[in-house]
């Protein structure tokens, strides 16, 4: 794949493949910008690469209308993202637009007056945030000619792939820790593609990737969340766009994301940034805080260090999605949070537990570890004074708790068994008050 960089400081020299409004690949680092191409590093000073466009003109109004009379998923924001004008009408899972929540219950448990909203992306296609950064790889896939799928993986990001894979038409071959929960496994083998278990953890298993694309065995793959990473990486904008959408084209005052790599969070400021930029949203301040769980909480410890480097961690946690001891985007991850007035904080697999069925019990949504996560430092955020209860507040949650069953089944199991007999019924003291 050959190199080139976009002259200078032009935005809008046509790139040699369709993907809508991207006008080419520039590097966070230094700024220096390459063609549109499978492309993750920078080759001048190795920093990640990341999608620029040619957003569109005209008034925030037109577009606002535009999106608005869009359809009812990822595909409403086609202009602001690295895909095709005709993205819709391809066979995809068409992921998002997912429930924004409005928690009263779980409000006035945590004493939160300003409005609390759950973002519920189990409702995805796959039950999990991941077919968003998943819809937008298979484009670039797509565009750059790939016909095998592939990604390394804490779990869902397989079953998202393997899904979205058979849905395209594309082989699929996916890489996962060996020891994952069992949904988790079944959930990226259903759907028919290849499932490789990788005897380490998910930083093996990403190295191992990484070894896979410089060597001809990987010739042809497409690496999601590698060399397809900063295509993969937009897909998180969505987010950040249909919260505002949701709110009436309005920013929250705080959002609370949980980070693995913690790209999903820097997408989620990138997408509130280009909001503000087109007009679609007034330009007012944001708090944006990261959620860890304390078996894997490498951005946090630096957080509460005051490093702006991240030391890596073996983890140690029941959050297996979130389990990544050397997350790429952690320096970006510190810096959005002290930028924006936010924080990055860790609870323990028992306080993720807890605020998993806190969240279930009060507003009837069963969230997976990560949700855990991103609730229990929610709650440890607000008795701490850190995140201001009279403000708007999102919580993200991330994926469904059918897939983290071990979490909570020891303690969720039927309150009687009986024989079916009002007499077994009435000794059982259940009848209600
Ligand atoms: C992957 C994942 C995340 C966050 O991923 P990042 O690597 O930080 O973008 C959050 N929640 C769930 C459930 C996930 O699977």
């Amino acid at each position: 794949m050959a190199v080139q960089t976009v002259a200078g400081n032009t935005t809008s020299s046509a790139p040699a493949v369709d993907l809508g409004p991207a006008a080419a690949l520039s590097c966070r680092e230094c700024g220096e910008r390459f063609e549109l191409g499978p492309l993750f590093a920078c080759a001048s000073c190795f920093g990640p690469l990341e999608v620029a466009y040619d957003l569109p003109t005209g008034s925030p109004e037109e577009l606002r209308k535009r999106i608005e009379a869009g359809p009812d998923n990822i595909w409403r924001y086609a202009p602001l993202l690295p895909v095709p004008a005709d993205v819709a009408e391809k066979p995809n899972l068409n992921p998002g637009f997912t429930k924004l929540v409005k928690a009263d219950n779980l409000a006035r448990e945590l004493g939160v007056t300003g409005g609390l909203y759950v973002k519920d992306d189990s409702g995805n296609p796959t039950h999990s945030f991941k077919d968003r950064v998943v819809a937008i790889a298979v484009e670039a896939a797509r565009a750059f000619g790939f016909t095998t799928l592939s990604c390394s993986s804490t779990g869902n990001l397989a079953g998202a792939v393997g899904a979205a894979a058979a849905r395209a038409g594309l082989r699929s071959c996916v890489f996962i820790p060996h020891d994952l929960e069992q949904g988790k496994v079944v959930m990226a083998a259903v759907y028919g593609g290849e499932l490789v278990g990788i005897e380490g953890n998910y930083d093996d298993v990403n190295r191992f990737c990484s070894e896979l694309i410089g060597d001809p065995l990987g010739e042809g793959w497409g690496f999601v969340n590698v060399n397809l990473r900063p295509y993969y990486g937009e897909g998180s904008k969505t987010l950040a766009y249909e919260i505002c959408e949701q709110l009436g084209w309005r920013l929250p005052d705080q959002i609370v994301i949980p980070i693995a790599s913690g790209s999903q969070l820097t997408k989620i400021d990138k997408g509130f940034q280009e909001l503000i930029k087109l007009g679609l949203v007034e330009d007012r301040p944001y708090r944006i805080f990261g959620a860890q769980a304390e078996g894997c909480s490498p951005v946090s410890a630096a957080f509460k260090a005051g490093h702006d480097v991240v030391r890596p961690q073996k983890p140690n946690t029941i959050a297996k999605s979130l389990a990544i001891g050397n997350p790429a985007d952690g320096p970006y991850v510190l810096d959005i949070a002290r930028r924006t007035g936010g924080a990055v904080e860790d609870v323990t697999d028992e306080q993720v537990v807890d605020a998993i069925k806190q969240l279930a019990r009060t507003e009837g949504i069963f969230g997976e570890t990560a949700g855990g996560v991103t609730l229990g430092v929610t709650k440890k955020l607000i008795e701490a004074g850190v995140i201001d209860p009279a403000l708007t507040t999102v919580v993200l949650n991330t994926g469904d708790g059918l897939k983290t069953l071990d979490a909570v089944s020891a303690t969720s199991q039927a309150t009687a068994t009986i024989k079916p007999s009002l007499d077994a019924f009435r000794a059982a003291g259940l009848v209600a008050g």
